[in-house]
């Protein structure tokens, strides 16, 4: 297939029209496209943009580049969350089943880490046992039976999006409003869902660190999303500093469970009861935000959630012994301390190099496919604004025959900052968009 006369159109500034988007796409996802006509098709797109009308045609496009989940047959509002990323960000793991104990239904397909960021199959896949690549028909089965499954993106899951990910990734072209917002909406409306929550982060930590972009980004979306008949609400929040006290695939399954029993770092628990009570107004189990907040922090107190992930973890064939023992997860048993070398109030200045600083440890990858350990990472002692004296240990960093140990603690003392004053402590959440 040839797209040279939609590439011209693309490349002088014109729209194209839904013909011509879907014949692109379509091509595209059957192979059908020579790689260096994507590339340049997603050259052109990054460089002009989208209409709002041709990014409609072009999400819808890839949408249909696959099946489409179908759970129209239960009766629980079906709803999911989408983050932009971040550092230590391990929210899906509690949301979930928390939105389950709640009366929703969640169809959670989540990805994999890719440079500073990590991924929640990753996390979940630190419990020995525990699979992620799940069929349909066990996908389906398990949202059906406990309200909630985590499962990877499959094969016939917008398969266009696998193909103009990786050429994006390979090209330097992944920071483009429309190609992110089609590329994560696609999928989102490929669940059957009926709500959706986004958490999009700014911050030195954050996909996009800039607030303006990632609001650009936010308010695209929900332009995008309300096309498709989708309810979709975001919370713009902060990624400048690691969420929770962890880093590392293990360590968060263990704040993540802490947080399931109605425990852990208070921002955490901020961020899965905002995103969740935003979720439970949007389908209608609660009256409005804040009643949602309460009915997800009950559901965390409870035991309710955590009684949901044990099963849920099971069902995956994972050890769900650890939900009531963490210590049954893997661990290197290798600590180093992480020591300030001054005085002051603990502050981040680069709290992406704090991904990084996982990914030398071993607990990252650089490329899809390479293999992590999900037992390095690192454990902050020192909340961000406390008053530390030279000498104090500032985090634990665990680590597997200190491969990879003077990068990461570098790269951790360059993530951060002892200033004279405390910052004000500032709440994570900072703008809601609805
Ligand atoms: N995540 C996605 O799924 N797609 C993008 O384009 C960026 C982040």
């Amino acid at each position: 297939m040839d797209l040279r006369e939609i590439l011209r159109r693309k490349r002088d500034g014109h729209a194209l029209d839904a013909g011509q988007i879907r014949a692109a796409i379509t091509g595209i996802a059957r192979g059908e496209v020579p790689e260096h006509q994507t590339a340049a098709l997603l050259m052109a797109i990054y460089l002009v943009g989208l209409e709002p009308t041709e990014l409609e045609h072009w999400t819808r496009a890839m949408l249909h580049s696959g099946e489409v989940l179908d759970f129209s047959h239960l009766e629980r509002p079906k709803v999911d969350k989408h983050s932009t990323g971040g550092i230590g960000d391990k929210v899906s793991i509690p949301l979930a089943p928390a939105l389950s104990a709640c009366g929703a239904a969640v169809p959670m397909i989540s990805g994999r880490g890719l440079g500073h960021t990590g991924g929640t199959l990753d996390k979940l896949e630190a419990i020995p046992g525990l699979v992620t690549e799940l069929d349909r028909e066990r996908f389906c089965g398990m949202v059906a039976e406990f309200g909630c499954a985590f499962g990877a993106q499959t094969e016939t899951l917008v398969p266009a999006d696998r193909v103009l990910y990786a050429l994006r990734d390979a090209t330097g072209l992944v920071e483009s409003i429309p190609l992110v917002a089609s590329s994560i909406l696609s999928k989102k409306l490929a669940e059957g869902i009926d709500a959706l929550v986004l958490d999009v982060k700014f911050g030195s930590g954050a996909f996009f660190p800039d607030q303006a972009r990632g609001r650009e980004l936010a308010e695209t979306m929900i332009t995008l999303a309300r096309g498709f008949g989708l309810d979709a609400r975001v919370l713009q929040t902060s990624m400048d500093s690691p969420l929770g006290r962890t880093v590392g695939h293990a360590l968060e399954i263990e704040e993540s469970i802490a947080c399931l029993h109605g425990a852990g770092p208070a921002d955490l628990r901020e961020l899965v009861t905002a995103l969740g009570g935003e979720l439970l107004a949007a389908c209608g189990l609660a009256v409005d935000q804040s009643a949602g907040v309460e009915r997800i922090g009950a559901a965390l107190d409870d035991g309710s959630a955590a009684e949901c992930f044990t099963r849920v973890v099971q069902a995956q064939g994972g050890d769900a012994g650890c939900v009531e023992d963490p210590g049954r997860l893997p661990r290197t048993g290798q600590v180093a301390p992480l020591v300030a070398q001054g005085e002051g109030f603990l502050a981040f200045r680069d709290c992406r190099s704090v991904g990084l600083a996982l990914a030398a440890l071993g607990g990252g990858r650089a490329h899809l496919g390479d293999s992590i350990d999900p037992a390095v990472g690192v454990v902050w002692c020192v909340e961000t604004g406390a008053a530390v004296r030279a000498g104090e240990t500032l985090a634990e960093v665990h680590h597997r025959d200190a491969r990879g140990l003077p990068k990461a603690l570098e790269l951790l003392q360059r993530a951060l900052l002892l200033e004279a004053e405390p910052r004000p402590s500032v709440p994570r959440v900072l703008t809601r968009l609805v």
